[in-house]
């Protein structure tokens, strides 16, 4: 079975992107990369794990050395927007754009070019798949038909992009962001998180299947949170025969083995 453990390291990027830009509201995504994104670079490393990081580009101009010790620690960086906007309240030429000026400014800061896309929010568009694959990426991660690898059509027709599907019980932040002017409010203890977490991992273990999983540094990166993610680590590395791939690993395994034998 496979474990692919995803960051998206957005800090300050939600506020900027709503033109707030009160110090307080930034400051909460500035602990992302300050301290979030720290301490999860040294778990990873202490574990000897590759994880995939998903940026907008505005946050990889504001943090570059963060963004470039991605690469150079050897994991994956991917696209995640310019600045974690809102695809589907854009026009379809705006949303291009900003496509291509992400992936060229990751590149240019990093020296690679990203192959995969995780859409801001999961928001994928009516225009996104054609972006993509004028983009020539090779995988998405921000839809939700399956469980497993799967590949996205258009029209009935295969595209050779390789879905690494997502889903919001997979996903720190619904369990513990809040809304201090709203009545949204953390509702799971970390370590409900953590059972609910293992028993998805249980399962694609038993199914010999994905285990993926998505963060962020500045909610998952908080002292009783990181507490749960290094044991959910650990529980998981007791297993045998597990592959803790990239996202993008994990789409080239599947294009090239598991989605061939479906096209036959
Ligand atoms: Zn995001």
């Amino acid at each position: 079975m496979a474990v692919a453990l995803s960051f998206d390291s957005d800090h300050e990027t939600i506020p900027l992107r709503d033109a707030e830009t009160s110090p307080g509201k930034l400051s909460q995504g500035e602990f992302g990369s300050r301290v979030g994104a720290r301490r999860i670079m040294r778990l990873l490393d202490d574990k000897q794990i590759r994880a995939t990081f998903f940026m907008p580009a505005v946050s990889a101009l504001l943090h570059p050395d963060e963004a470039r010790g991605y690469v150079q620690a050897g994991h994956e960086l991917g696209i995640h927007g310019w600045i974690h906007e809102r695809n589907q309240q854009l026009r379809a030429e705006d949303e291009r754009e900003l496509a291509f000026r992400s992936i060229d400014t990751l590149e240019k800061l990093c020296g690679v070019r990203p192959v995969g896309v995780r859409t801001p929010s999961w928001d994928f568009s009516a225009a996104t798949l054609s972006i993509i694959r004028e983009l020539g990426l090779v995988y998405d991660s921000s839809l939700m038909a399956d469980d497993e690898p799967y590949e996205i059509v258009e029209d009935g027709q295969p595209t050779g992009v390789v879905e690494i599907p997502v889903e919001w019980i997979r996903d720190d932040a619904p369990y513990f962001t809040m809304d201090r002017y709203t009545a949204v409010r953390p509702f799971t203890p970390p370590r409900g998180v953590l059972t609910i977490w293992q028993d998805e991992f249980n399962r694609a273990y038993a199914e010999r299947g994905l285990f993926q999983l998505t963060m962020h540094p500045h909610v998952i990166g908080h002292r009783s949170r990181m507490a749960i993610l290094q044991e959910l680590i650990e529980y998981i590395a007791g297993h045998a025969g597990v592959w803790w791939a990239t996202h993008h690993e994990i789409a080239v395994y599947a294009r090239d083995h598991a989605l061939a034998s479906v096209a036959h």
